[in-house]
């Protein structure tokens, strides 16, 4: 019983960084080493929405991401290991090859690319089609939904497994933030434990507040409805200061810290999700004078994208 249990549980190692920041420990979940396809959040999540696919008996998946989604690598890619038909519906205008888009074709995907301003009525289109005579189920982006949140709620759990076993309590959680699925299960999980959601804090890597955040508050709202839990949704901290210009943008700081982090720690970190809010991460600590505590960063992983940086990158 003990072992089967277990089994299901996907449990990434907590490790120390050699580094420190204003004398903060700073010590990372490494998600980016989950087992399947170069691991990550979306790799996390896409189980979920796996498990449910395949006991609902779908016979094809759709989803939705440009062509360096990671979300986009690891369905495409579930959807091949279990014989599931897969569409992947891009914007044709970002559209430039990359380890992701080439692993998406080499797992056979189909993809459908549509200009930005009609990527709506191409899915919904697309889904017709799809739901005419087979049963097709849709991923919203970036595995947005309840099942990618729940994902997150468990991961919140094992850092509180891992606190308790190594009595140790993180004064912060620092993540990069996009659709805000994992900072909201993250959140949940907090709020389900008793405990501040607030030590949570989201490095926006592309949207700007209001809206970065109202989604966030919004996906913790329907996930603890979905769960019948009754809570008042806590404000919470989505800091748009760090996206340089939007999504995929960067600078000099951000590509310094993702050498000096490879060279020193052995992590890979990646422009676009990680090495964005690492940047941040410590751009925050100083602004708001943060010192000696103990902060606990997600590698919410992306490694195919560490190698398009490193071709890039002087
Ligand atoms: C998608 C992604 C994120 C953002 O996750 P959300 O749940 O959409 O906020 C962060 N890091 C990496 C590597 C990602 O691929």
């Amino acid at each position: 019983m003990e072992s089967q249990k277990k089994n299901t549980k996907q449990n990434t190692v907590i490790e120390k960084l050699l580094c420190s920041f204003n004398q903060n420990e700073i010590f990372v979940k490494r998600e980016d080493l989950l087992p399947f396809s170069f691991g990550g959040n979306k790799a996390r999540k896409a189980k979920k929405f796996f498990d449910y696919i395949i006991k609902n008996k779908y016979e094809i998946v759709a989803t939705y991401g440009s062509s360096s989604s990671n979300h986009c690598r690891v369905v495409a890619n579930l959807a091949f290991k279990y014989g599931i038909e897969c569409y992947i519906v891009s914007p044709e205008e970002e559209y430039k090859e990359t380890s992701n888009s080439k692993m998406i074709e080499l797992f056979g995907a189909k993809i459908i690319k549509a200009p930005l301003d009609k990527i709506k009525e191409t899915i919904d289109c697309l889904m017709e089609k799809l739901t005419k005579n087979k049963k097709a189920y849709f991923i919203q982006g970036g595995g947005h939904g309840n099942l990618g949140t729940e994902a997150y709620v468990e991961v919140y759990n094992e850092i509180l497994d891992y606190e308790k076993e190594n009595k140790v309590k993180f004064d912060y959680i620092f993540l990069a933030s996009g659709t805000g699925t994992t900072q909201a299960g993250l959140a949940c999980g907090a709020i389900l434990n008793g405990e501040d959601s607030e030590k949570i804090i989201g490095i926006s890597i592309a949207r700007k507040n209001p809206r970065g955040k109202a989604v966030v508050e919004e996906s913790i709202k329907d996930y603890l409805e979905s769960i019948s839990y009754n809570s008042k949704v806590p404000s919470v901290i989505f800091d748009d200061s760090y996206i340089c210009g939007g999504y995929g943008k960067y600078n000099d700081q951000i590509v310094g810290i993702i050498k000096e982090v490879i060279s020193k720690e052995g992590m890979p970190l990646n422009t676009i999700y990680t090495g964005k809010a690492f940047w941040g991460m410590r751009e925050y600590l100083q602004k708001h004078k943060i010192i000696g505590k103990r902060v606990l960063f997600i590698n919410t992983g992306g490694t195919p994208l560490f190698f398009d940086d490193l071709k890039e990158i002087k």
